[in-house]
């Protein structure tokens, strides 16, 4: 039998976070605790209003499918695939019981969740720093703040993108990932901005275009110099064919895939398609970041940083060395409540 225990925490953010259409100083994350034959495993829920869940209804859902489990977490796969199929929507609580159960599994089999699915941690590439938007001396500010980082991402979309980059430029020569969160809904501007972008030392440009956009993201993307990531375009794995046609990677995040082993579905059909993995987050404890750390191996562009804006997080972390999370050899997700 399953005891199931859920938490509420608002997360406080270091920074006032703003991107292209919001702006933030707090964000509400739940985590949940399974126990299991005196072996509880943890895991962190993100809700996500841009798809209508709210702390309310990510905990009536998360009561919901507690209620629901049975069986032994040692047999993880069949347990998740039923507790997914047993609800709908939700995807940052169901997120937060793969994580828990995961947790479990690895407790109960004594291994680090890396481990149990054969990644090597060593081949952990760097994980990017986020900076939202702000002004040009506030972003370089930032960027200079951020050494020890070896990739940062920042957000554009506000009007002032040229102005920002240049600034960033003075202070770091490191590679810059852009994220335009739909900022850009002009393909023949989108294309002038992802050029001049091209000549400063930009890797990648993330949604540069409103998701619904296909046609104008397929034209893009046959012009583009840069690899552009899907992102908001990215609702459920039935996503990545289109993604294929009109992105060169997508950015695939727990909080909306619904946990780790749907994550790690959607990262074998985007590699089938040829597409580039990025590994997201949301702003969010390091208990749900660690859950997507140990899927990092398997990502070209890590992007796990939510838990390092935060000031209050009610969660252990894995260390960050050199600009990489550095996976602990603990087992399940290798993270735990701070009290
Ligand atoms: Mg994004």
């Amino acid at each position: 039998m399953m005891k199931c225990s859920i938490f509420d925490h608002r997360i406080d953010l270091k920074h006032t976070f703003t991107i292209a259409n919001r702006s933030s100083d707090w964000r509400p994350n739940l985590s949940v605790r399974l126990e299991y034959e005196g072996i509880r495993g943890y895991g962190l829920a993100a809700p996500n209003p841009r798809y209508g869940e709210t702390p309310e209804s990510c905990r009536a859902a998360l009561e919901a499918m507690c209620g629901q489990l049975e069986g032994d977490p040692r047999a993880y796969e069949p347990m998740i695939r039923k507790m997914l199929a047993s609800h709908p929507g939700e995807y940052a609580a169901k997120a937060a019981l793969d994580m828990a159960i995961m947790d479990l599994a690895g407790k109960l089999l004594g291994a680090p969740l890396y481990r149990m699915w054969g990644l090597d941690p060593a081949a952990m590439p760097p994980t990017s720093f986020t900076i939202g938007i702000d002004t040009p001396e506030k972003v370089a500010q930032r960027a200079a703040e951020a050494r020890g980082f070896r990739v940062l991402k920042i957000k554009l979309g506000s009007g002032d993108d040229q102005a920002i980059i240049r600034a960033i430029r003075t202070v770091t020569d490191v590679p810059v990932r852009v994220d335009a969160n739909e900022g850009w809904t002009d393909r023949e501007t989108a294309l002038r901005e992802i050029e001049q972008l091209a000549k400063q030392g930009i890797e990648l440009v993330e949604q540069p275009m409103p998701a619904a956009q296909v046609e104008d993201m397929i034209w893009l993307k046959a012009r583009s110099p840069l690899p552009l990531i899907a992102d908001e375009a990215f609702t459920a794995v039935g996503d990545l064919i289109t993604i294929g046609e009109a992105y060169h990677g997508v950015n695939l995040k727990l909080m909306k895939c619904g946990g780790t082993l749907i994550a790690r579905d959607a990262i074998a059909m985007a590699r089938s398609l040829g597409l580039k993995i990025m590994l997201g987050c949301m702003v969010e404890s390091a208990l749900g970041i660690a859950a997507a750390a140990h899927l990092g191996p398997l990502a070209d562009f890590p992007d796990l940083d939510g838990n390092l804006l935060i000031s209050n997080d009610p969660y252990s972390a894995h260390p960050v060395s050199d600009g990489r999370i550095r996976l602990l050899d603990a087992p399940g997700l290798g993270v735990a409540p701070l009290n």
